[in-house]
């Protein structure tokens, strides 16, 4: 038995190494995949439902691996924030989305919100809407026309901090939306304090819309409660019509979703906006 448990112990402190080994190589990989530009952006369209058009479309990054292929953020984002890589990475899609978005107006599509995901690293740098700012007018896209998607665990983190961060922002003019709402633990009390312009139902909720009847009542309650506070919303993760049609009696304004359109590259987002039923 002793025996056996040293070398349990051995297998165990060289699968250590082994992780530790792997992890500083991703963290290397992933310092290098900026320089090297393997970084690059999908475009999600958010459909109106009155209206049937886009409005806007979420930036969602991807990782083109030399090897692996494309990588998606769930494998790579808890890195990079664990790293702080997060905070260089944020700013090239930030840049990266603003950039395209006014390509597209340059272009004549139809106009459009291009929404942003924040991490708390990111949102918690020093004069960070200033640097917002900045990079709204280094890549000319009017201040409007962005929106940033923050989940309620960045604010939940210091609240009075995220408030004062979120006027910073607001008074420059960018709109802001609270992503995944109903999985945090934001108060409905400060909820009424923050300065944003939309809620994102998170995809956990809409995923059994209308089978599962709890989850009815949370969809419905999200709706209702944004209605009440004067906030628009979004349901995000929305795959099928039964869902649809759900979200649209409950008085849903917004949905985006595999149901209407996976993530696209830029020249298939921008193809598809220049559909006669789009424009
Ligand atoms: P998220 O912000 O909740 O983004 C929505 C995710 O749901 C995206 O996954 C999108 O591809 C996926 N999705 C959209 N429609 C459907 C659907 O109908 N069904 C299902 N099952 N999934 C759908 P993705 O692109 O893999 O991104 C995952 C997460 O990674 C994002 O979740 C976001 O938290 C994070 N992320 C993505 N891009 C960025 C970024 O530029 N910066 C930061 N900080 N985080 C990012
Ligand atoms: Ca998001
Ligand atoms: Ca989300
Ligand atoms: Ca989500």
């Amino acid at each position: 038995a002793k025996e056996l448990g040293r070398n349990n112990l051995q297998v165990f402190t060289e699968e250590m190494a082994a992780k530790a080994h792997e992890k500083l190589k991703q963290q290397e990989e992933l310092r290098q995949a900026l320089a090297r530009q393997e970084f690059f952006l999908q475009f999600q369209p958010q459909m109106n439902l009155a209206t049937g058009r886009v409005f806007a479309a979420e930036a969602l990054l991807r990782w083109r691996h030399p090897e692996r292929g494309t990588v998606s953020p769930a494998a790579f984002i808890p890195l990079a924030e664990e790293t702080g890589l997060i905070v260089p990475i944020g700013d090239w899609v930030l840049r990266a989305a603003c950039r395209q978005a006014r390509a597209w107006q340059d272009e004549g599509l139809p106009p459009l919100i291009i929404s942003v995901n924040v991490s708390a690293r990111q949102f918690r740098e020093r004069n960070w809407a200033a640097h917002v700012a900045a990079i709204l007018t280094e890549t000319g896209l009017d201040p409007f026309r962005l929106e940033l998607e923050l989940t309620e665990s960045l604010i939940m983190q210091d609240v009075p901090g995220a408030i004062a961060t979120m006027h910073e922002l607001q008074a420059i003019g960018v709109h802001l939306a609270i992503d995944d709402f109903g999985t945090g633990y934001s108060s409905l009390s400060a909820l009424k304090r923050f300065p944003v312009r939309r809620l994102k139902i998170d995809r956990s909720f809409v995923a059994d819309i209308p089978t599962d009847l709890d989850d009815n009542a949370i969809t419905a309650a999200i709706i209702s409660l944004a209605r009440n506070l004067g906030l628009r919303v979004i349901a995000e993760g929305v795959e099928n019509q039964a869902q649809v049609e759900f979200l649209r009696q409950s008085g849903c304004d917004e949905i985006q979703g595999y149901f209407f359109s996976r993530p696209l590259s830029a020249p298939d987002f921008e193809a598809l906006m220049l559909q006669p039923r789009f424009s």
